[in-house]
């Protein structure tokens, strides 16, 4: 068994590097020593808290350092990590941490509202909330300073689990995907090679840590390469551009929506960038527009492509390819491979052919925490990932992602599985019949669409159906936009032919 789980190699890096920043966050630094106290100190309170290993440690909370404290801590103890949508209300926070079965259920101050009007039915053992105890919940401060010395005979297992991220299925129903140390190790390592991370890298992290993509693209691989880390608690073009020059960051994540955010500030011509070396943006595709105008600026775009079941980037497009592959997210990465199959399961290698792109490497995911079904429909024995993306290959062997088989919306970076909408706007009494689709945006890629049967006689408004629906979605997932029409295409199974109501709206993939 190889012991060296997430934890230790924080350890070792503070014991190695002790007096380096590690973690920024609303002004105030880190130095890696004084992060592995607070991640020790930490540790001694969820350990107090009776977490042992296997036991799942859920967070609700906006991106902080303590997020990466707590993810640490419960790492070291051999216990999951499971970060949660901090957008999300009561009832779909409900359904993550009863999934999970987690024990302990951690929220900052923002978040204890959100998951007091669901308490009763949790099944939780104990709330924590960050700061001193109130209502309910014990405070982290108050439970601070009581050592636990058999903390230290903690050995974790490297293929056992560190985070379960949860995604929507093409049902709709959540589903929460395994990532274990090696997998989150071997992600580390993977983007090190594609980014060439060191411990000059200053990264500045904004996208939401709960996500695979704040977290895994950059701030795992930031702290283990021995760089430093700016956290933001939410993206805010200004603050970035303000933090950038404060910093002289030299490494961003983004996805396209925040890249254009960033780009219509009024200071994004005159700020001073000259630190930035590069920006891995991932999502979507970067259109040639934006690489070009965050070439004026003098900063590289590396484009990626990955998912939370493989611990983020899969594919990479390094720099230097950025414009004369246009559209592409890439080769595989040095530590994982890609390969595209029909729907038979055959293996493409003609160029410009289109198939499923699929994945394998050590940072695949073990599978779904209890779906043994899902696991298997998506989890060949051969160990090859079928992503549901569609995409094809150019002679080079470059990758361009074409479609998804999959039935979700991209918007803004957050993903939006359109049945689960479906489910929430088939409870107003006007709905007689809907469909959610994604439309082409210019601000946020791709916006919710509803496509409704109205009931007879009776008008039905967006902001009518946005209001209810926002009672149980978060607010990323409700419909932009209101489309009333006689009927829904459908094929002889009933099945709503979602590509023709895309296809009428013009709006493709
Ligand atoms: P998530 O698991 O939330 O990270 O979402 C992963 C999904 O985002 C992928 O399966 C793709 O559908 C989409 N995606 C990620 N990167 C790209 C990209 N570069 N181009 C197009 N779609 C992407």
């Amino acid at each position: 068994m190889n012991p060296i789980g997430l934890a230790t190699w924080l350890r070792r890096r503070a014991e190695r590097d002790g007096d380096r920043s590690a973690l920024t966050f609303a002004g105030e630094t880190l130095s890696f020593a004084a992060l592995q106290r607070e991640i020790e100190s930490f540790a001694d309170v969820l350990y107090g808290c009776e977490i042992r290993s296997g036991d799942r440690v859920a967070y609700v909370g906006f991106n902080h350092s303590r997020f990466l404290v707590a993810l640490f801590a419960t790492a070291r103890l051999g216990a999951i990590f499971v970060p949660l949508n901090f957008r999300f209300t009561g009832s779909e926070l409900a359904q993550n941490i009863q999934d999970s079965d987690a024990r302990l259920l951690i929220a900052d101050d923002a978040h204890t509202g959100p998951v007091d009007e669901v308490r009763t039915d949790l099944g939780v053992r104990r709330y924590l909330r960050t700061g001193e105890s109130t209502d309910g919940w014990e405070g982290t401060d108050d439970l601070r300073g009581r050592r636990h010395p058999h903390i230290e005979e903690v050995v974790v297992d490297v293929d056992s689990p560190a985070l379960i991220l949860y995604t929507s299925g093409t049902t709709g129903r959540p589903k929460g995907a395994i990532l274990t140390h090696r997998n989150l190790w071997t992600s580390n390592v993977n983007w090190m090679l594609a980014v060439n991370y060191n411990a000059e890298h200053v990264a500045l992290t904004s996208a939401p840590l709960f996500h695979s993509g704040g977290m895994c693209v950059m701030t795992l691989p930031t702290l283990m390469a021995g760089g430093h880390v700016v956290v933001h608690e939410q993206f805010d073009a200004g603050i970035l551009l303000d933090d950038i020059e404060r910093y002289r960051v030299t490494s961003l994540f983004m996805v396209p929506a925040m890249m254009l955010f960033v780009s219509q500030h009024e200071r994004f011509a005159t700020a001073d960038l000259s630190s930035v070396r590069i920006i891995v943006a991932g999502a979507a595709p970067v259109p040639e527009p934006m690489l070009r105008l965050y070439g004026t600026r003098g900063i590289p775009v590396s484009q990626c492509w990955g998912l939370t079941e493989a611990a983020t980037g899969a594919t990479f497009l390094g720099t230097d390819r950025a414009l004369d592959k246009l559209g592409s997210c890439g080769t595989a990465g040095m530590l994982n491979e890609v390969r595209l199959i029909d729907a038979d399961g055959n293996v493409l290698t003609t160029p410009g052919v289109h198939g499923e792109l699929c994945v394998r490497g050590d940072t695949v995911t073990p599978g779904y925490w209890n779906m043994p079904e899902a696991t298997a429909a998506a989890l060949g024995p051969d160990g090859w990932f079928r992503t549901g993306d569609v995409a094809y290959r150019d002679e080079e062997g470059f990758y361009y992602i074409a479609d998804r088989l999959k039935d979700m919306i991209i918007s803004g970076g957050e993903n939006v599985y359109p049945a689960e909408v479906e489910s929430v706007l088939y409870g107003h009494p006007s709905i007689a019949e809907v469909a959610v689709i994604g439309a082409p945006d210019d601000r946020w890629g791709e916006r919710v669409v509803a496509v409704a049967v109205l009931a007879p006689g009776v008008r039905l408004e967006l902001e009518e159906l946005r209001e209810f629906a926002g009672a149980e979605l978060a607010r990323y997932k409700l419909p932009l936009e209101l489309r009333v029409v006689d009927v829904l295409p459908r094929n002889t199974t009933g099945k709503v032919l979602k590509h023709e109501l895309r296809a009428m709206s013009g709006a493709g993939h």
